[in-house]
């Protein structure tokens, strides 16, 4: 075989757990296949140079699904919107394979819209060509911000008309392939609770242990010090988040690795303005998953998952270990939000009130959330170190508010010696993105694939993105 993506060297690290925990499944054949996007960032990754892969072995890969097996559903149930469900599972999808990535990470590939599955109730087990573009577009604008994300390694147009609520129909499909650190969910463990199997939840939890916290594997109590470490990564994802202005809208616990990865995008939404309850998803009738619900929703699902675990694990361990939450949560916001103002080393006092009052600003003046990260990086000059009045002068910022925020920025700005000052420019450079896809960016690009099947926007898009 040439094609260098069936060459790979795959691990078998989920098929080894034993089938309790997938089913085998064949993906779906479909009619057409059109190379969409190809994530060629991630190639060096796994070892491979961009030139040696062509547009057919993608689409060999990664839509005909040729070459490796077996292909698992993965089991899993979960809580949706705060009402348990035992009927869910990979519904319309199914683990591809597993590569270690020249950085010593075990990666899935993980289908989405691949076909029907066991788990697919009386759906159709596929994705929209328009999902799977948003669900493109989330990844690489996260990874752009520095969020601990999954992307898109492929997108392929499969040739179907399918019908669904939230879009105009027929709609087209696709078949998405995620590169994620793993797709084992809380949802996962909650379902072995369910089944009351604490033999699979340990299984599953030395291997959880083994593959992706494997620094942990010598220490004296493992398993505690795992739930203590995820506690720490989730809330620093819920961090990443609410700095990069996004609102995830789904935050069930099936949607919540157990990697501190953000995956699965549906019905996301990056804020326009900086609103708390702000909702993604149209059938968040009550604003549960609202942009400024997602860090104590990370927390419920920690404590959620604190179920299954004390079947292996003394239940007060778990709560001790969460009460650490806030206080990582605020640290890692408050050292993000300062990092998007370009600082990197505030005293403490001055970063706590400055963050506070950029909040306050961009609150009240609801002034677009990413245009205002965006025209700090861009105007950011030293003539601002010298006069504050010169800090974003020609804004149309309409707060009142805004005069004591520059007089803040100016305070941090004289805190910094020389060399911190040169370094402003690339710390605003490396957080905040010329462009933050928001909602109707996104329909503008979507717009001209439906009318004319024109392409380009999308790519300059991306291309925008990771600029
Ligand atoms: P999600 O909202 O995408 O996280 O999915 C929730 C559950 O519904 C998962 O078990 C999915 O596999 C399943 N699901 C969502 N959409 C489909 C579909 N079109 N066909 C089959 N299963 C689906
Ligand atoms: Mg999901």
């Amino acid at each position: 075989m040439t094609n260098p993506f069936l060459n790979l060297e795959y691990e078998t690290a989920m098929e080894n757990l034993g089938d309790s925990y997938y089913e085998e499944v064949s993906p779906a054949e479909f009619s057409q296949h059109i190379l969409r996007f190809a994530n060629d960032d991630l190639l060096p990754v796994i070892g491979l140079d961009k030139n040696a892969v062509k547009e057919n072995d993608w689409i060999e890969a990664f839509g005909k699904f040729q070459g490796i097996r077996p292909f698992l559903a993965l089991k899993y149930h979960g809580y949706q919107f705060g009402a348990y469900n035992p009927q869910l599972g990979d519904g319309r999808g199914f683990l591809y394979g597993q590569i270690r990535g020249n950085n010593g990470i075990l990666y899935d590939f993980g289908t989405k819209g691949s076909g029907r599955t066991p788990y697919s109730r009386t759906a159709d087990g596929r994705l929209t060509l328009k999902g799977g573009i948003r669900e493109v577009i989330a990844g690489e604008a996260l990874h752009r911000q520095g969020v601990n994300t999954s992307r898109c390694f492929s997108l392929i147009e499969t040739g179907e008309s399918l019908w669904r609520g939230d879009e105009p129909s027929p709609t087209r499909s696709s078949v998405m392939v995620r590169f994620s650190q793993s797709h084992i969910r809380f949802g996962t463990f909650e379902r072995l609770h369910y089944l009351q199997r604490p033999d699979l939840i340990k299984n599953l939890l030395d291997h959880v242990i083994y593959y992706y916290y494997p620094h942990l594997t010598t220490s004296e109590n493992p398993y505690i010090e795992f739930y203590s470490e995820l506690v720490e990564r989730v809330a620093l994802l819920a961090a990443q988040w609410m700095a990069a202005g996004f609102c995830h809208g789904v935050l069930n616990t099936d949607n919540m690795s157990i990697t501190g990865e953000s995956f699965d995008y549906g019905p996301y939404a990056f804020i326009n303005t900086y609103d708390l309850f702000f909702t993604a998803a149209y059938f968040d009738y009550g604003g549960r998953y609202s942009y400024g619900n997602q860090p104590l929703i990370c927390q419920w699902n920690l404590e959620l998952l604190q179920k299954p675990l004390s079947l292996v694990i003394p239940h007060q361990d778990l709560q001790e270990v969460l009460t650490n939450y806030n206080q990582y949560y605020e640290e890692f916001y408050q050292g993000l939000m300062v990092k998007k103002l370009g600082f990197n080393n505030l005293p403490d006092n001055l970063t706590k009130k400055l963050v506070t009052e950029t909040v306050n600003l961009l609150k009240e003046s609801q002034v677009s959330y990413s245009q205002f990260f965006a025209d700090l990086t861009s105007q950011f000059n030293y003539g601002w170190h010298e006069n504050d009045s010169l800090i974003l002068e020609n804004s149309d910022i309409n707060s009142s508010n805004f005069d004591t925020w520059k007089k803040l920025y100016h305070q941090a700005l004289e805190n910094c010696v020389r060399e911190e000052l040169d370094n402003i420019k690339n710390t605003l450079n490396q957080y905040n993105p010329q462009i933050v896809p928001i909602r109707n960016i996104i329909e503008e690009i979507w717009q001209p694939i439906t009318t004319d099947d024109n392409w380009q926007p999308f790519h300059d898009l991306l291309a925008k993105i990771r600029s």
